[in-house]
């Protein structure tokens, strides 16, 4: 099998610092030893403004250095900097207390993120948040009277139910040639976006499941 010993030469020699995309935990990304695919390197040599440049480039298999998990992902660097991997790394989220029609609509709009489908993103954090809609019973003939119906049916900040509605219409923006509140719709637009939607999805469902674990903690003879 491969050897996952790390070599201090290996430094200089292409270590791809990446977020996993299957345990989804922050590393060293070092080559496969005994694998063929993991040496191929270009050095290139030329002059910017007159100075010498070297850069170097490495392409090939990274291992994930959590011994758990040891997923493979090709990954391309300039200079050890990731300029592609694949499977790419994907926006971390927690999935904790969230409802399963809740928790597939956001793992797709991060897929979609994470393979640069930025409008198919939007459209899927808006998917997101009908579906939340739908689960804590906001009633409303479209997603803007089901927001407004979302303020009186659960209690959140004011500032995240109007993050809602920003949302909404980045995924209308997504969805129709004629609606164009934002400029575009690209990566910062999309992080942006995943990022209110995780919070709001906090607010709704993971606060309580962690007052609940933690009152589960007390002593039974604790005053109430
Ligand atoms: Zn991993």
């Amino acid at each position: 099998m491969f050897n996952f010993e790390k070599k201090p030469e290996a430094i200089s020699a292409g270590v791809a610092m990446l977020t996993c995309p299957v345990c989804r935990r922050a590393g060293a990304f070092y080559s496969v030893d005994n694998c063929n695919d993991a040496g191929w390197q270009v050095r290139r040599e030329g002059t910017v403004n007159g100075r010498p440049v070297i850069d170097i480039f490495h392409a090939g298999m990274r291992i994930c250095p959590n011994t758990t998990c040891n997923a493979l992902v090709f990954a391309e660097l300039k200079n050890d900097e990731v300029l592609i991997s694949y499977p790419p790394e994907v926006i971390d989220f927690d999935a904790t207390n969230l409802p399963p029609q809740i928790l597939a609509c956001l793992e797709e709009a991060i897929k979609c993120h994470a393979s640069s489908c930025y409008r198919a993103a939007a459209l899927m954090v808006r998917r997101t948040l009908e579906e939340m809609c739908v689960e804590r019973g906001a009633s409303g003939n479209n997603l803007k009277a089901k927001i407004e119906n979302l303020r009186s049916a659960i209690v959140i900040s004011k500032d995240l139910l109007d993050a809602a509605d920003e949302l909404r219409l980045l995924g209308n923006d997504a969805a129709h040639i004629e609606a164009q509140t934002y400029d575009a719709i690209e990566a910062e637009e999309v992080e942006v976006a995943i990022e209110l939607t995780k919070e709001l999805l906090k607010a709704v469902y993971q606060h309580t499941s962690l007052v609940a674990r933690l009152r589960a903690l007390k002593m039974p003879s604790a005053p109430p």
